[in-house]
């Protein structure tokens, strides 16, 4: 049955669970809040198609009373308990946001209980228990939709851009460096029972994405992990791939760099690419031609190089990097436009699914300092 409106419940209202709240509830889809658990802008986008006509908020639940008074003081419903949202006839969507460790089964339950799931990503630490939610979802016929929502990133959106169109020619090698100075966060994050550690947190998007960019098979990975301020679980790590083709691309997440590396540097047979950071400043320096004869040797440290020497003006030019146009409630939408079954799942479980496998060979790759061999 399609209906005008859906009424969302959110489980786990803490910074990512209260800014749903606030997003939803404005019917805007954005939030700019200021809280015990977060603060900033929810997200930014250069569109914003309303929201208010698809979803309403029917409540929150959270176990926690700070979260449960935060929630009140905003006129938003407090749940009892979880299963006080799922015994909601009202309830269509349940969206949840708990800590890792708590999604599977948190979803399985929504699922039998006739609810469509909105899951924050990661949606489950390992790959065979979202198997699992798979199976329950289709024997149930209801959607479970993995909320990967840094696909609508502007700067991953500038990248793909750069490689779709060819903008630097061919690619040969991405690298994506998110880099923080303040150690893994000291809650649930930096735990194993909670499905903490970077790969889960921050791996998870930037894998997601890549992979939905470079649409080839992995053939190879690897990867080493970093124990700088927590022993238990990863507070950051380095991953090489090699597609098909034979591009290949690196990825680093790391939560003790005092000065950061670009965000992304985008190399191609005609030309270089870097996106500094979340702002989006940057260039692109594009070849004009091979040719550059009066390139004389620089002194490099203690010697000479021809080599490394840097181009004459006319050989390259140096442009502004591209812009783009996205709607950050899409994913919202398309969430709504799937359960009535007029839109295909923009982010789909398979998808989420091979990330969770390529994140399991990373994995295995460090605790065995090997090179995995992937699908
Ligand atoms: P958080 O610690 O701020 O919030 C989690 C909340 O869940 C807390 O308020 C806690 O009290 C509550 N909670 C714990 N156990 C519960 C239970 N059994 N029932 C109900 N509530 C419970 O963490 P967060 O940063 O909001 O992260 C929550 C989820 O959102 C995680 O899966 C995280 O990976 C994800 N997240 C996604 C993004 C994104 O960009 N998509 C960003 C941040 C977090």
């Amino acid at each position: 049955m399609i209906k005008e409106q859906y009424a969302v419940a959110i489980v786990g209202c803490g910074g990512m669970g209260g800014g749903h709240a606030i997003a939803i509830a404005s019917g805007t889809g954005n939030a700019i809040w200021n809280t015990n658990a977060a603060q900033g802008t929810f997200w930014k986008g250069n569109m914003h198609t309303d929201i208010a006509n698809k979803l309403r908020l029917a409540g929150v639940y959270d176990i926690d009373p700070v979260r449960q008074q935060w929630a009140a003081e905003r006129g938003f419903h407090n749940y009892d308990s979880f299963e006080a949202i799922l015994a909601d006839e009202a309830v269509d969507i349940v969206l949840i946001a708990t800590p890792n460790h708590l999604h599977h089964e948190e979803a399985i339950a929504s699922l039998r209980a006739g609810k469509h799931v909105l899951c924050e990503k990661p949606v489950t630490p390992t790959s065979g228990e979202l198997d699992e939610i798979i199976r329950v979802a289709k024997e149930t016929g209801r959607v479970f939709y993995p909320r990967q929502n840094r696909r609508w990133d502007e700067d991953y959106l500038i990248s793909k851009k750069i490689y779709d169109e060819n903008l630097v020619g061919q690619v040969f090698n991405i690298q994506c460096h998110v880099q923080g100075s303040r150690g893994i966060p000291g809650d649930w994050r930096g735990m194993k029972a909670y499905g903490g550690g970077m790969m889960l947190d921050w791996g998870v998007h930037l894998l997601d994405r890549l992979l939905i960019m470079i649409p080839e098979k992995i053939k190879k990975v690897f990867c080493s992990l970093t124990h700088i301020k927590n022993d238990e679980v990863d507070d950051g790590f380095k991953m090489h791939m090699t597609f098909e083709s034979g591009l290949t691309a690196d990825i680093e997440v790391g939560t003790c760099h005092f000065l950061r590396l670009p965000l992304w540097v985008i190399a191609g047979n005609n030309g270089s690419a870097h996106i500094d950071n979340w702002s989006c400043e940057g260039k692109m320096a594009r070849l004009k031609s091979w040719d550059d004869k009066d390139a004389s040797p620089i002194l490099a440290g203690a010697g000479l190089t021809k080599t490394m020497a840097p181009r004459q003006e006319n050989s390259v030019e140096i442009l502004p990097l591209p812009s783009v146009e996205f709607d950050n409630n899409e994913l919202y939408s398309n969430l709504v436009d799937t359960i009535n079954g007029t839109a295909a799942q923009i982010v789909t479980n398979e998808q989420a699914l091979r990330v969770l496998k390529l994140m399991e060979a990373a994995f295995k790759s460090a605790k065995e300092g090997i090179v995995v061999n992937f699908e």
